[in-house]
């Protein structure tokens, strides 16, 4: 039978992603500081332990799934971090998106104790997460990424190896940072071609015939309206957080900055999503910045 595996941060994506580890089988000893997170996996059989260092006291496979750097810091290095209890060869996967260069704290402190750390950011929102459909971007020593691929793709339909520690955030920040910027671009396109007189829909099926054409205008309009089943035909909620999409630019502009990398547009993206997280946007989808510019134009 197969051993237990670690689980620490069950909330919107790390729960739909323990379930289905336990759906292939793996027995599940789990985490997270809010004790209601860990409802729904311990109904389904996961054994629940009072902090990260109990995790690794019992599993030598351990994934993380948590909010932002200073969260993965604190699991891996504070108190009662997995690596006061980490076991020699234990295989520590954090699928958070992160600064890459805590990534790299993280496999150095790790290595130190005589374990492996990797990076495997993911895309694919909750919904992918669910249906087991994520894509994995995976960073460290490449002899243990067969090991690695044996939990994730009970997760993802999607693994890629990226190269030594670190690149699996690289892939995910740059990804993001395209998105964002086509976001915004297609926000302001869609709603000047509205005051220019044009009907919604028909702007957008003329973009996605064009060379316009982007996931924005495709699969997620921002336009109430346009599509079906996207956040912008429910008020935005649910997806892709603004407050999430801006703490991801801000990891790309951190990168950018220490590798003294020109990256204008991914900078004024940045800056429009904290205004965005400023004034209410916060927890909306970040397709939201199209109603955001329409609050914003003039009279
Ligand atoms: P979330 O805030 O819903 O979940 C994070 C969980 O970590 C929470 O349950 C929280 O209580 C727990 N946590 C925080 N600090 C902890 C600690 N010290 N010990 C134990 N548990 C702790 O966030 P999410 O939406 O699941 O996203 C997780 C990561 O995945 C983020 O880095 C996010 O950018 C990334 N991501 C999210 C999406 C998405 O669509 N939501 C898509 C791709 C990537």
């Amino acid at each position: 039978s197969k051993t237990q595996v670690g689980f620490i941060g069950l909330g919107n994506m790390g729960n739909p992603m323990a379930k289905n580890l336990l759906k292939h089988g793996f027995p599940i000893i789990a985490t997270d500081v809010f004790p209601e997170s860990c409802k729904e996996v311990q109904e389904l059989g996961a054994q629940i332990v009072d902090n990260p260092a109990e995790v690794a006291d019992k599993a030598d496979r351990i994934i993380t799934m948590l909010p932002s750097s200073p969260n993965v810091i604190d699991v891996y290095t504070g108190p009662n971090g997995i690596l006061k209890k980490v076991k020699k060869g234990s295989l520590l996967i954090d699928s958070s998106t992160i600064d890459p260069s805590v990534s790299k704290e993280m496999a150095i402190a790790a290595e130190k104790m005589g374990a492996v750390f990797m990076d495997a950011p993911v895309s694919g929102g909750v919904g992918a997460a669910s249906s087991g459909k994520l894509t994995f971007m995976v960073g460290g020593a490449e002899e243990e990424f067969t090991a690695a691929k044996e939990l994730l793709t009970c997760m993802g339909a999607n693994v890629v190896y990226c190269g030594h520690v670190g690149t699996g955030q690289a892939a995910k920040i740059c990804n993001n940072m395209l998105l964002a910027i086509g976001m915004i671009g297609t926000s302001e396109t869609m709603n000047l071609g509205i005051r220019l007189g044009l009907e919604p829909k028909l702007l957008a099926k003329i973009l996605n015939m064009s060379s316009g054409r982007c996931w924005s205008s495709d699969t997620y309009n921002p336009v109430p309206g346009v599509m079906e089943g996207v956040p912008s035909g429910n008020n935005y909620q649910g997806g892709f957080g603004t407050q999430l999409m801006a703490k991801d630019l801000g990891l790309a502009q951190n990168t950018a900055t220490n590798t003294r990398t020109p990256v204008p547009l991914g900078s004024l993206t940045h800056q429009i999503y904290r205004m965005m997280c400023a004034r209410g946007y916060a927890n909306k989808d970040f397709s939201s910045v199209f109603q955001f510019l329409r609050e914003e134009e003039g009279q």
